[in-house]
């Protein structure tokens, strides 16, 4: 889109924004939407190496970096082995919320709009290996695709699930932290995304605080005793803002809670009065930071709210996963080397692991919603062969039974795009590929050819 064919910004939103900020700073704002906005990733600290990328930190998240370039991320491997997130810097300051609340490692969070994943990622690497996630989004095409980003993530501590925030009803109080990022009007994509200019009008701000009301209407409860609910939208306006807080506080018992900001970071402030107190937001302009608009919020639940701690059912009754028997158990144990700290399941005939300690929850959640993906999903048995899935090659728990081979950039791009290779490897097992020490997927050498197991409908069409 080059200058001429960007969309006008809407007159009702110049004066909405210039009502709220003022004209002298309005005029900023509005000159910073002229400027290209900076293209950021956030790194897998689970999978560190080497990166060729010229870059300078993102002030609030360690594992954030604006890139001086924006390279093209699909001919890039490392993206494809999930080592990072191409993610706008804003949305990073959830991990400076997360540090600053001190909220539980060890903790079941919800990231209940979830799709394509960004924040999800940035969820399941701060939980790691203690915690779990539960990663939903209501569209189905859309539950895919953050489906295949939390699998490329690889830490095997997430769930996702397909559903309305409706059917989490059975589930209030179950979670220690809630994170709402809110279908919106985008009026902060504006400068990132022009198109969302045309899409933006005052009666669409009202359609969507409806919509999120909705939403908070739900998940406003999902969090138990001590828990915290986060709601963030990429939008200014104050109606799908602190019109939420204030429905929260109204609806449901919330504290207060405010972050410590750094002055030079150029976030403001603004706080909202209820009846139960000076509750905080974090706006996020495009002429005072380096990123995109963006709004958060953070609200605590009391001590004394209700908290659901699921129990061990006896049996687990689920029309399609099953728990795996203590025959299949040894059998996969042997074939992947985990030991008793991972609780198996079966799905049709694939076989996943999941962390003992979130066996309960998960069987719990499994009853109520549509599950999509849990943990890692292992491999199945062909006529006794053990055939490892590429999501346990990308994950990261360990594969120390397969040699590995590394590859180079173009070997690895050959290998993306399904074609066959030509690899000096043994002859009959599986070997793990690696690229910059990275697992990228698995290759078998047949004799007369090398079979390319990366997933077909994952494979890259892109050339130079
Ligand atoms: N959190 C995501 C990330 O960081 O990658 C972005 C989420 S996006 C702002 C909002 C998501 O809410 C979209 O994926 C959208 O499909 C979903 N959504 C739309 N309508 C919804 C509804 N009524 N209830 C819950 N989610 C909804």
């Amino acid at each position: 889109m080059t200058q001429e064919t960007i969309p006008k910004l809407p007159e009702d939103f110049e004066q909405q924004m210039s009502s709220m900020m003022g004209d002298k700073n309005y005029l900023e704002f509005k000159n910073a939407l002229l400027k290209p906005s900076k293209s950021s990733i956030r790194l897998n600290s689970a999978k560190s190496c080497q990166m060729d990328f010229e870059a300078t930190p993102v002030p609030w998240n360690v594992e954030g970096y604006f890139l001086n370039k924006r390279p093209k991320f699909t001919l890039d491997p490392l993206f494809h082995a999930g080592a990072y997130y191409v993610q706008e810097a804003s949305s990073m300051f959830i991990q400076h919320i997360l540090e600053s609340i001190h909220a539980p490692k060890s903790g079941l969070y919800l990231d209940l709009c979830a799709a394509p994943g960004g924040k999800s990622s940035l969820l399941s690497s701060y939980l790691g290996d203690e915690g779990m996630l539960l990663a939903n989004e209501v569209i189905k095409a859309r539950s895919s695709i953050l489906r295949e980003n939390m699998i490329k993530w690889g830490l095997g501590n997430t769930l996702v699930t397909n559903n309305d925030p409706d059917h989490f009803e059975p589930l209030e109080g179950l979670f220690d932290l809630v994170l709402v990022d809110a279908p919106c009007s985008g009026e902060g994509m504006f400068r990132k995304d022009p198109q969302a200019r045309e899409e933006w009008s005052l009666e669409n701000v009202q359609l969507c605080a409806a919509r999120q009301q909705r939403i908070l209407d739900r998940a406003g409860a999902l969090a138990g005793e001590g828990g915290y609910l986060i709601y963030s939208t990429c939008t200014f306006n104050e109606n799908e803002n602190e019109n939420m807080i204030r429905f929260l506080t109204q609806e449901f018992a919330y504290e207060p809670v405010r972050i410590p900001l750094e002055a030079d970071w150029g976030i403001v402030e603004t706080s909202t009065e209820t009846e139960e107190g000076t509750f905080y937001g974090y706006r996020f302009f495009p002429h005072l930071v380096d990123g995109e608009g963006f709004f958060i919020t953070v609200l605590k639940r009391p001590e004394d709210t209700y908290f659901q701690n699921p129990k061990r059912q006896k049996e687990f009754k689920h029309p399609f996963i099953k728990r795996a028997n203590k025959q299949e158990r040894a059998h996969i144990a042997n074939e992947v080397g985990l030991d008793d700290n991972w609780a198996m399941y079966r799905l049709k005939d694939s076989y996943f692991a999941l962390k003992t300690e979130w066996e309960k929850h998960f069987e719990h959640i499994a009853s109520i919603l549509k599950i999509r993906y849990f943990g890692t999903e292992l491999g199945k048995f062909n006529k006794g062969q053990f055939i490892p899935t590429h999501d346990w090659a990308v994950s990261i728990l360990p594969k120390k039974q397969f040699p590995s081979f590394e590859i180079s950039l173009d070997e690895a791009l050959s290998y993306l795009r399904k074609e066959d290779l030509t690899l000096d490897i043994p002859e009959g097992g599986w070997v793990l590929l690696t690229y910059k020490k990275l697992p990228i997927g698995w290759v078998k050498n047949i004799g007369n050819r090398i079979n390319n197991y990366y997933p077909k409908e994952w494979r890259i069409r892109m050339r130079d």
